[in-house]
Order: C-alpha cells, then structure tokens, then sequence
C-alpha cells in the first residue's frame, strides 16, 4: 500500500517524499481514506506510530480542495492539543505536510504574548492547532471565528476529554457549529471517555490497531524497587553504571522536578527541568536543548508525558509512577517510536505499590523487577501482577501507605475481561451512549 493508493494528492505525496514517509503506517491507511471520506472518528493507536500525519495529512486535502476560502479571523480546521509543546510539535508537522499547499497553518497556546497571535488570525487560519485555554481567550476577545469551521480534532483526546479540560471544552463546543467533521485521536482511550465521546461523534467509525491500553511493544520495560529517600542516589547510580547519554525522567511533582535537577546539576550532570510553573520560552527552550542533545537528563512532570516525538529517545525512567495509570503508558511512549526500541525504567518505593498495581493490570502485564544490590528497599513493595493483586506479607508490622488513591480507583474502570483486543486493525461503529459522565479529577501536570 502506497499513500497515493489511499487517495492523497500529488502536492502532499511530494511532501511525504521529502519527509522520507515510505509506507503508511497501519493507523494512517485506517483514518486517511475515512477521514477524506467526511466521516467521524475515534481512533486508537500506539504512541509514536504516526497518528499526527494520519489525521493531518487527509485534513490539509480537504482544506486545500473543498469549502470557501477563509474570511477574516475565520479558522476551518482546529487540532486541539493538552500542552504548548504539543501544539508547537503538531504545528511543525502540519507545516511540513502542508509545504506544497497554498494553505495558512498556525499554532496559539499560553505562556506567551497574545498580541502576534492576534494580528496573525486577522487575515484568518484555515489551520489552527491551539491549546484550549489560549483559544477561548482569543475566541473572547474576538480574534476568532468558527462559523467557517468545518472539522474538529482532538489530539490526546482522552486527556482533552477529562475533567481538568472539561469546562473549557464545552465553552468551546457551545462555540463551534454544530454541523461539522470530528475526530478524536489518542493512544488511550477509557471506557468513560468512550461513553463521552460517543455523544459528541456522528456516525463515528472506532479505529483500532492494536490491543487497547498497551504501551508500543518495542519498548523494553522494568522496575527496580528502592526506598523513597533513596531514589536520587540509585537514579545516579544506574545512571553512572549504565553510561545513560540522553533520557527523559518523570517526576510527580513541580517541587519534585526542581529537586532533581538541582541535585543533578549540583553533581555537575548536565540536567534541566520541565513543569507547568516555568515561563513558555524556558520549557521549549529545555526541550528543544534536549531533542538536540544539548541536555542529556530532562526532568519533567506529566506535562511532557503526551505525544511528544524525541528522535530516538533511548530511555525513559519514571523517578515517581505515574498518579493516573494511562499516563504511564503516555510516558513511556516517549521511547521506542516509530519502530526504534527503547527502554524503560521506573524506580517504586512501597508508597507506590497500588499504582504499580494498576499499571499493570491496565497494561495486562507483570513488570520485570530487576534487584539493585546495595539498594534493596527496607520497606518491602509487595508482590504485584496484571491481575490487580496486591500480595501483602503478613509477616510485616505496617502496612504499605496507600499513595495511589487516583491509580486505585481507576482499576476497575479501565480494563474490562472483554477488552483484550485482537492485534490486527479492526473498523467497527462506536455506539451512541446518551450518558456525561468524566470520571475522577486529573491533576494538572
Ligand atoms: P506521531 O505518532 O504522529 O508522533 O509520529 C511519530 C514519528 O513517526 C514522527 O517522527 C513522524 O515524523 C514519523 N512518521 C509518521 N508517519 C510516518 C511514515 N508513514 N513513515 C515514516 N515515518 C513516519
């Protein structure tokens, strides 16, 4: 299969030839030709298996041969994407893609100036990727329109979907007309923001390639279990022993970030730090230092858990386990893209072994522990495996504290008996389901 065969025009089939793209990957022979065909989605795909140019690419056609052209503060397409990183990243993509298409593209998000964003939408956007908060600023002050808008995307629609975004989502949708092209794109997908996504699709076709809820099998994973106290010392361990060159580190917390760089770079390794605290201009300038391998370790929280493409990350190490399961797979995603391996680590101490718990039996596996000697925890983490168990010994006078409240609660949400989904493509249609219901509180990375 070529990418002409699914129906792509000569100026976008120049692009891909230049970027290198070959082949079309599995998600993208799924949602080209139903996405060209006008339809809704919701489609499912491993992280780092191309899901950007599986919508962007049948999007820019449309754009460039159908509908009016666009008025003034007007927008006809809008990617929405959970961070600033993000939308710089999908932006760059579609920039590309759209190289031989006489289409404007443009990217807003917070944390910087609004003002040149303004002006720029003055002569309107036929594509705009924005981060929700930004855009309803814009929208209010009148810098844009929707009423030429013909296709909505949600990128990471599951973060997009859930309660932290939620309110600024349905100030946008009440904006938006109601007769347009919607697809939701996300690595993960829970069974809540399936019942959400279905009131907001119309006919919508469910695209999956590959087993829900699982991280890119290239990815080689395993954790080694440490005292709290003692995690920055082993990080600087197994970073010394295993000659890490560049690696992406998740951390919990803002404090918690701040912490370890200081600590790294106080022993002279060349770190730095991303959280939702640090002006814009600092948190691109880290990651864009990083990707060019100017920074060897990057400390960040979950803000850089989604969809961000590192060429050939090696490693990812999660210092503290994700509060949310489905973010585990998200970071770890970071690595092993676009068929390359990778490699990750997390370092759990006994606090966190029910969010172990519930990565595991979300991910329908039993992560490797591999013992460090002279870092064997004096606080046992209990046995663990894919089926949710917990197994306590009762020999011991206290019982782990259980941290992982959030991680807990979503065990019996995200993994159902039917759920394990053969590993080749499957098209179905999505129900309908007339229900709101978002689930528990995320925190903001
Ligand atoms: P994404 O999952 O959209 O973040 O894409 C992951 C990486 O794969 C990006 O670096 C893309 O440029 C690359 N990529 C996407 N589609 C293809 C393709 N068909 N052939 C080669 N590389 C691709």
């Amino acid at each position: 299969m070529t990418f002409a065969t699914l129906g792509l025009i000569e100026p976008l089939l120049r692009s891909l030839e230049t970027l290198g793209y070959q082949t079309p990957t599995p998600v993208q022979a799924q949602a080209i030709p139903a996405v060209l065909a006008g339809r809704d989605l919701m489609a499912a795909a491993q992280t780092g298996t191309g899901k950007t140019a599986g919508f962007a690419l049948p999007l820019l056609q449309l754009l460039a041969m159908e509908g009016p052209k666009v008025t003034a503060n007007s927008v006809r397409a809008l990617i929405l994407v959970p961070t600033r990183e993000l939308a710089e990243q999908v932006h760059e993509a579609v920039r590309q893609y759209a190289e031989n298409l006489p289409l404007r593209t443009y990217a807003v998000y917070g944390g910087v100036s609004i003002n040149p964003q303004m002006m720029k939408l003055r002569s309107g956007v036929d594509l705009l990727v924005a981060t929700p908060g930004r855009l309803l600023d814009l929208f209010r002050q009148n810098a844009l329109k929707f009423n030429q808008l013909q296709t909505l995307v949600l990128d990471e629609a599951d973060r997009m979907l859930d309660l932290g975004f939620s309110e600024e989502l349905a100030n946008i949708y009440r904006a938006l007309p109601k007769k347009r092209q919607t697809l939701l794109f996300s690595a993960t997908f829970s069974d809540d923001i399936r019942l959400l996504a279905g009131q907001m699709l119309n006919d919508p076709l469910s695209i999956e390639v590959s087993p829900r809820n699982v991280a890119a099998n290239t990815v080689k994973q395993w954790i080694v279990t440490v005292d709290k106290k003692r995690k920055p010392e082993l990080f600087v361990h197994l970073m010394r022993k295993g000659k890490w060159k560049q690696v992406l580190v998740f951390a919990k917390t803002r404090n918690g970030v701040d912490a370890l760089v200081e600590k790294l770079q106080g022993l002279g390794i060349n770190a730095d730090g991303i959280h939702g605290d640090k002006p814009q201009a600092t948190r691109q300038r880290a990651l864009d230092r990083f990707k060019a391998s100017e920074v060897q370790i990057l400390v960040a929280t979950d803000v850089a858990a989604r969809g961000l493409d590192i060429e050939d990350l090696p490693l990812v190490v999660n210092f503290d386990l994700p509060i949310v399961a489905e973010d585990y797979i998200h970071r770890i995603g970071r690595t092993g893209r676009a068929g390359s391996t990778g490699e990750a680590i997390s370092l759990v101490c006994a606090d966190e072994v029910n969010l172990l718990s519930a990565i595991e039996m979300l991910t329908r596996q039993t992560l490797k522990r591999q013992n460090e000697p002279d870092f064997e925890p004096e606080h046992r983490v209990p046995d663990t495996d894919a089926s949710g168990q917990v197994v306590k010994k009762p020999k011991k006078p206290k019982k782990p504290k259980a941290s992982g409240g959030g991680g807990k609660r979503n065990l019996g949400k995200w993994v159902d008996s039917g759920e394990v989904a053969p590993a080749e493509l499957s098209i179905k249609p999505v129900r309908k389901v007339p229900v709101f219901n978002t689930g528990p509180r995320k925190r903001k990375p």
